[in-house]
């Protein structure tokens, strides 16, 4: 009776051990979590945040892959972080999908992460082609709102790492602080893009051109790229609104907004900077090439028939372009370059334009050292 006693002991000890060890372990996972969820929270740049999610430190977690899908249809993610002059192409692991089934199919059953074995037929487009293929695999759903936002996929090479019918309480949180993590960065993005956003023509304010005027400048000469800068003032426009209205006037500016930006690269600055007046950044592009784009412009409004909507004949509108570009190739690295002289110098070419009679396109060249001052080229 005694050694039974004894033996149930020990046996219930050995539990108990058991039991404690799995605690402690338990206790560090959480602790794991914690801090990275903790540091995701801290972020608040978009890119950084993206970074963070993609780049954990694998060792502490035992994971050997981390990739992320976002849900972006309208392209606006991509977007923003084209605008930040972040190559993509250096993050594979990072992917988006156009359309919300993408990510359905993922989950067919449940919003909850999933733990399996790697099945290339669901899960090889989750993972970079070409790299070694994780052994299995947990997928956590990003949610928002009861709607999939993304999906943050986790990979190992060891196939009893993630296994099905594991519980996933730390996998469900982490989901879930990723998910309202990107959810508020990409609102704020959004936020301070209506601030800088003009209502009418849906093109960059004033303050954007300005707040980027600087970023691209310096963004120019670190990667000793050129950058152009178009300044295009609509002709005679007194005269539109005089004659049509400013309803009509407005629509006008709305159209020849569009038509700017139909001629320009994506992430390609436009911004309205007065009241008919736009202006352009245009990276990587040389003093020539931003005038064969200035001519596309040009032309293209040129060519269009405005006010025709309500069976009326229509008139025509025309742009005046005035361009300058930065070298940085061709200046001392020392001296400091201001945006405000880039666009003083396009202004330059733009007052030019008018006086030589409008519809056309005149440039300033390269701005250039001469002695101690910047000077057109
Ligand atoms: P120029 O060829 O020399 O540029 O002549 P312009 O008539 O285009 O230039 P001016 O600066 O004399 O007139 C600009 C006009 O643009 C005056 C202003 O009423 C009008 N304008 C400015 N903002 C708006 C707007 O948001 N809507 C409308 N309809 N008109 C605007
Ligand atoms: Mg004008
Ligand atoms: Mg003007």
């Amino acid at each position: 009776m005694a050694r039974n006693t004894r033996t149930e002991n020990q046996l219930l000890r050995r539990k108990l051990e058991d039991f404690m060890a799995q605690a402690r372990q338990n206790e560090r996972k959480l602790r794991r979590f914690q801090s990275l969820e903790l540091h995701l929270i801290g972020l608040h740049s978009l890119y950084d945040l993206i970074k963070a999610i993609l780049y954990p430190d694998y060792a502490t977690f035992k994971w050997d892959m981390v990739t992320l899908v976002l849900l972006d249809p309208e392209y606006e993610i991509q977007r923003i972080l084209e605008e930040a002059h972040i190559d993509l192409e250096q993050h594979p692991t990072l992917m988006f999908a156009s359309e919300p089934a993408e990510l359905e199919t993922l989950y067919p059953h449940s919003l909850f992460p999933t733990l399996s074995a790697y099945r290339p037929r669901q899960h090889a487009r989750l993972f970079v082609p070409g790299s070694p293929r994780p052994a299995s695999v947990a997928l956590l759903p990003l949610v928002r709102h009861g709607r999939l936002i993304g999906s943050l996929n986790i990979g190992s090479h060891t196939d009893t790492r993630f296994i099905k019918g594991v519980r996933t309480d730390f996998f469900e949180h982490l989901g879930g602080v990723v998910a309202i993590c990107l959810e508020n960065a990409v609102n704020h993005e959004r936020l301070k893009r209506q601030g800088l956003t003009d209502t009418l023509t849906a093109v960059n304010n004033r303050r954007f051109f300005d707040q980027r005027l600087g970023e691209e400048v310096a963004h120019a000469i670190r990667e000793q790229q050129p950058l152009s800068c178009l300044l295009l003032d609509i002709d005679h426009f007194k005269q539109i609104n005089d004659r049509y209205g400013h309803q009509m006037g407005d629509r006008v500016l709305m159209e020849v907004a569009s038509l700017i930006r139909a001629q320009m690269r994506g992430n390609d600055v436009l911004a309205r900077y007065g009241g008919e007046e736009f202006a352009a950044l245009l990276s990587q592009t040389c003093n020539a090439a931003a005038m064969e784009v200035a001519e596309r412009i040009r032309g293209s409004i040129a060519a269009r028939g405005f006010g025709l909507e309500r069976d009326a004949p229509g008139f025509g509108v025309t742009i005046s372009i005035g361009i300058a570009t930065l070298d940085p190739g061709s200046l001392d690295q020392t001296h400091p370059v201001s945006g405000e002289f880039l666009v003083g110098q396009a202004d330059k070419a733009l007052y030019d334009a008018k006086a030589g009679g409008r519809n056309r396109v005149i440039s300033s060249g390269n701005m250039q050292l001469d002695g101690e001052w910047l000077v057109a080229g």
